[in-house]
């Protein structure tokens, strides 16, 4: 098994992203490739699922103006390179405009359009000139690194497959209050709010408690209260009381 590569290369029109991805030992996606003429849907499933390959070493082109369009292609191809490819603009409008290509005008749109999104709010590094030394600059901080769904299984963490899936759906159906605090959840909340719903382990993962739990084992617990206990503590944390501290002054 080889090592798994998957770089995404973000620019605008003309920078020389395919340049640079044809001179890389790995299969590019380019959605301007006659492959792709399909749409922009089957592209985009191509690169989904690229996230699942173990042994992919592909190279994906990509426009990813934002730091938020960045994430979600590095997220969803399982990237484990990201880089910029940001010439000047005119640099970007001269190469356009020499291409063998009707859609000229709509590149000079496009570069405009590109520049006038741009942020760099995730850092994501700069093409560094060559594969060599591309190699050892790791994705940006933030983003969602891949896993593969067999290693994942393997490692015996249940989430993610269908029957802990299953089981969760059950847990909402049958409970109504957070086994910790006991108040009642609002299962409409949204993910990671603090009185969200969420399932707890009784036996943590990370102690061995591999594999789909059996339905006596999960309980529904608030946010909160899930994440307080962490994966390490079998019992919340207790807070010395403020009271105490008080009658000592
Ligand atoms: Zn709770």
């Amino acid at each position: 098994m080889g090592t798994r590569l998957v770089v995404a290369l973000f620019g605008p029109s003309g920078a020389g992203k395919t340049t640079i991805a044809r001179s890389l030992p790995l299969t590019v996606f380019d959605r301007d490739d006659p492959q792709w003429s399909a749409g922009e849907t089957v592209f985009r499933q191509a690169l989904k699922r690229l996230r699942f390959e173990p042994d992919a070493q592909a190279v994906a082109i990509r426009s990813g103006a934002t730091s938020s369009a960045r994430a979600r292609a590095v997220t969803d191809m399982g990237a484990t390179h990201a880089f910029l490819v940001i010439p000047s603009k005119d640099v970007c409008h001269y190469q356009a405009g020499h291409r063998r290509r009707q859609d000229v005008r709509t590149s000079h749109a496009s570069i405009e359009t590109w520049y006038a999104k741009f942020d760099h709010h995730d850092g994501c590094p700069m093409w560094p000139g060559s594969w060599e030394m591309a190699q050892h600059i790791l994705s940006p901080i933030g983003y969602t690194q891949p896993r593969v769904r067999d290693e994942r299984n393997k490692a015996g963490d249940p989430r993610g497959t269908r029957a802990w899936r299953r089981l969760r759906e059950q847990v909402y159906a049958e409970e109504t209050h957070c086994w910790k605090c006991c108040t009642y959840v609002d299962q409409t909340l949204p993910p990671r709010h603090p009185k969200s719903r969420t399932v707890d382990h009784l036996i943590p993962i990370a102690m061995g408690g591999a594999g789909v739990p059996p339905r006596e084992q999960v309980r529904l617990a608030c946010w909160s209260c899930n994440s307080r206990r962490g994966a390490g503590r079998a019992e919340p944390i207790k807070r010395e009381s403020l009271s105490v501290m008080l009658d000592s002054i």
